[in-house]
Formats: structure tokens, sequence, C-alpha cells
């Protein structure tokens, strides 16, 4: 056995808290959070679990394993230091003002100082909250395993996220209707440990802006920076300025991450932003099979496509707009604010001139590269093409290695002229560099295997008919996503044509 995990609370020290203990429905005021115990289940089991996340913490295998942390992470009890809590937050939700949104279904066990650093440990799906509204506080094995598997995927993918140190079926049943159209059914209920070093999100900051309370603004603010800032000095508008330009260019970081591997987070709503620019709140996400900008997985948001892979950097701003607005009491100054984001735009554009020129083996990005990469995307609009496949082809440099990427063969030949012109330029622009080290740096930033859509619907098929074999396996080959791990190439075949419209696969809802 290891030592017991040492926890230090301190957001429950260094924040206002709810003064009602009563866990009901409400609004709540001049908090920042709600002290709210877990809701027992009925039997749970452990069904995977990160060794590296559980390593990060200090905790052995020997104890994730042991009954009484399998209760606390199920809900059925705490370990010594934990003392549950919900986060009061509200939003922007598809653009508009939504008020209190709040942790309705996600309670936060307690804050570890642990080799891998300071995390919080959250369940999803523990029961509901003063926060939950007209939700139930729980969660189903999908949406579970969608989330577990996928914060893993892109950790390893080296894109920041918040981790999943485990998956838990509860052996409850949760009614569900998966797309909001009167076929409610009853769906195996689980329960995923998240960790991050911290979930405040844009939220956090806006329901205090919203409410005109100063005090508890100020006092998130002030923790905040002392937590995850501290290098930028004491509380003072140039500190919160300072701290709104680091969350812009990490989110900005985290934006380009996302556009590299073809990830859509499907719902990028203001209390689904991280304050630390971490990927958050894996929901009705999708990864881009065909590359096709204006792809949304989120049925939600089929009408506007506000959330669509191409517009993810665009949002990403008119997100972080909505935070400065949130710390304008502290700052008083419109003008400096807006200042603050500009670092966005411009993390943005380095980020993503740097992103491409590793995708596609330039080296350094130069001006005349525009043009080459704008020729490639609009090759890549005119077909039905794989993303991830083409880009891990593209080292060969031939029209011939890229043919494994098309959906229609007719469609590969309608663009072989003009691929070949291009893969022609591409040629020429990088005769200077040496091709196997040139190869390794593009095959560092291409991915071979990504959590595509209809593998992670392959394993809920599974799991939901009791082999959760599949899950294992999918969960080690995303631990090496650059390596070419023989043996496991199924994993790196493009969209099965059954996938194409079935729900799971390309169309996600909220309901989870
Ligand atoms: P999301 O779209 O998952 O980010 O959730 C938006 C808001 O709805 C958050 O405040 C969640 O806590 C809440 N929520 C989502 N599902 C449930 C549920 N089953 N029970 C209670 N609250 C929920
Ligand atoms: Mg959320």
């Amino acid at each position: 056995m290891t030592a017991p995990l040492s926890f230090d609370n301190r957001l429950l020290r260094d924040l206002p808290g709810d003064p009602e203990p009563a866990n009901r429905r409400r609004q709540v005021r001049g908090a920042c959070w709600s002290r709210v115990a877990p809701t027992p289940v009925a039997d749970p089991r452990l069904v995977a679990f990160s060794s590296e996340v559980a390593t990060d913490l200090g905790l052995s295998e020997a104890t994730l394993r042991s009954p009484q942390w399998l209760a606390a992470l199920s809900g059925n009890g705490l370990v010594d230091g934990m003392d549950p809590w919900a986060n009061c937050y509200g939003g922007h939700q598809f653009g508009n003002w939504a008020g209190q949104l709040g942790d309705g279904r996600a309670i936060s066990l307690g804050e570890v100082d642990g080799p891998g650093g300071r995390a919080e440990l959250q369940l999803k799906g523990a029961g509901p909250t003063p926060y939950s509204r007209s939700g139930d506080g729980r969660a189903v094995l999908r949406s579970s395993l969608r989330e577990f598997l996928c914060s893993e995927a892109m950790f390893h993918l080296g894109v920041p996220t918040t981790r999943a140190l485990s998956l838990v079926l509860t052996g409850d049943r949760v009614v569900r209707d998966m797309f909001y159209d009167g076929n409610a059914a009853l769906e195996p209920g689980a329960i995923v440990c998240r960790v991050a070093p911290t979930f405040l999100r844009f939220g956090s900051f806006e329901i205090h802006a919203s409410r005109r309370d100063q005090e508890a603004l100020e006092a998130l603010a002030e923790h905040t920076l002392s937590a995850w800032f501290p290098h930028l000095g004491a509380p003072s508008p140039d500190a919160y300025l300072a701290m709104l330009g680091e969350v812009a260019a990490a989110t900005a970081r985290t934006i380009v991450g996302w556009m590299r591997v073809g990830f859509v987070h499907g719902v990028m709503n203001t209390d689904n932003m991280s304050i630390l620019g971490h990927t958050i709140d894996y929901g009705p996400y999708g990864w881009l099979d065909d590359y096709d900008p204006d792809w949304t997985p989120n049925t939600t948001d089929a009408g506007g496509r506000r959330y669509r892979y191409g517009n993810q950097p665009r949002i990403g701003l008119w997100n972080l707009s909505r935070l400065a607005e949130a710390l304008f009491p502290l700052i008083g100054d419109e003008g400096r604010l807006k200042d603050a984001l500009h670092s966005y735009s411009a993390t943005l554009e380095a980020e993503q001139r740097a992103m491409y020129a590793a995708k596609l083996g330039l080296g350094a990005w130069t001006t005349g590269d525009e043009d080459l990469l704008t020729e490639l995307l609009a090759i890549l609009r005119a077909t039905e093409t794989d993303m991830s496949i083409f880009f891990r082809s593209l080292d060969v440099g031939t029209v011939d290695a890229l043919q494994g990427a098309y959906y229609d063969p007719e469609d590969a030949a309608a663009v072989a002229d003009r691929t070949r012109a291009w893969l022609g330029a591409l040629a020429t622009r990088t005769a200077h560099l040496d091709p196997g080290e040139r190869r390794g740096a593009m095959h560092a930033a291409n991915p071979k295997y990504v959590l595509r859509n209809y593998l992670a619907q392959l394993a809920i098929d599974a799991a939901e008919g009791g082999d959760f074999g599949p899950i294992h396996e999918l969960h080690d080959v995303m631990r090496r996503p650059y390596d070419e791990q023989p043996g496991f190439e199924a994993y790196a075949r493009k969209r099965p044509e059954w996938a194409r419209n079935r729900p799971g696969c390309s169309t996600l809802s909220c309901s989870s």
C-alpha cells in the first residue's frame, strides 16, 4: 500500500461557500460552491482506469482497487480528506446567456497534492446537486465511456485536456431520451472520475459578474491568480489583464491542437471553457472522418452549426470576449481588456502556421506557404477524403500513397491530377530538407490513431452487452497514437459505410 493521498481543498478555503446545507435545486447566490454528498449507487463495478493518472496522483493500483476507493469512485463513500462539493457557474449556451448552470451532476471530491502536481478529483454522474435544475444528476455508460476514452486519447495526442482516472458502472439504470424524440429508454448508469488541476471555467466568473457580486468575483479572481498564475504577482488590474492574456493564449493553443487532430468539441459554451485552456466536458464531440470544415456531430447544433470544426477558432475568441466582460469590474478599462485579447489572435496565427508546417513537413513556415495550404484545403474539400489517413500518408509524396484516404475511388480519380500537381509543388518546396527527419516530424504531427466515432461506438455496443475487452484495447491503442503499432491497423481504418449515418457515429445529442 502507498501512503494515503494528502488532500488539501484549497478552493473551499479560499472561496465563499453556500451557507445552505440542503441539497435542493435552487439559485445559489454569493457563493462559488455548495457542499454536497454523492448519492450512493446499487452495485458499483470498476470497468476501466488510467494507470498513468493514478501514478500522477500517487495512487497505487492496489489502493485504487481497494473497497474504500471503489466506494469513493462510485459515490458510495469517502476517503479521508475528501470534502465533496459542486461548483456554481453560469454560461453562454449557443451564444445566449443562460444564467446559473453549475455542476448539475459533477461532484468534486477533493484536491490532491500528488507527484504529478495539484489535481482535483471530480465524479461525473454521482447524483443531484443544488445546480441540477431538471436533470437527474446521473450519466449513462455510453457518454461516460466516450469521456473516459477521449480525454485519455486527447492527452496522449498531446492536446491539453482534463484526464480520466476511472470508469465505474453503477448497477443502476437511468432513463434517457437519446434524441429528444419521445423514445425514452433505460440505460446503464456510469460514473467517470475526472482529474484536472482545476475545473474552474469562464462561466465561473460570468455568474458573479452577471449578478454584480463584486465580492465573489474578486475572491474567485484572487484565488485563480494565486493558485494557477502565481508568477503574475499580487492581485491588481495589471495582473488580471496578464492572466486574461495567458488564458487566451492557452485557449488558442488547445484549439489549434483540436484542428491538428481533427477534433470537434461540439458544445463550446462558455461553461465548457476551462480557465486553464484545457479541453473540458466531453459530450457530443466527434472526430472528422472525411475533411469537412462545416461538420458538427451535435444534433442540438444542426441548425446554426455554430460549433462546426472550422468555426472553433472564432468561437474561442467569442468566448474569451465573454470572459473579458466578466472581468471588467476588476479592471474598469475596456480598451486594455481588448488589448489583452490580442494574444489570442497572435498565438492562434503563430500556432496554426507551426501546426500546418509540421503536418506538411515544411520545416519552418515561410510566406509563400499560404498558397500551398489554401490549395491543399481546397483539394481536401473537393472530395470525401479521410483527414487522418491523408495526412499520415503524405510523407510518401505520391498520389498512389494517398489512395487509402478516399471514400470513393471515383473521387480519387477526379482529383488525381490536381493532387499530383500540388504534391509536385510540395516536393519542390521541401527538397532541401533531410527526408528522414522530415518524415519523423510529419509522423509526430499526424497521428495514425484517433478515437474515431465508430470505434468508440463499437466499444459502447460491446460494453452494453457486458464485454469490456474492446474498451481496454481501444484505450491501449490510443496511448501511442503516433506509433505504427503493427497488428492494430484495424484501429486506423476509415469509417465503414454502416457508420456513415448511424447515431453515435455521425450524430450525437447533448442527452448523456
Ligand atoms: P453540458 O451541456 O453537459 O455542459 O451541461 C450543461 C449543464 O447541464 C451543466 O450545468 C450540467 O451540470 C447540467 N446537466 C447536464 N446533464 C445533467 C443531468 N443529467 N443532471 C443534472 N444536470 C445536468
Ligand atoms: Mg458542461
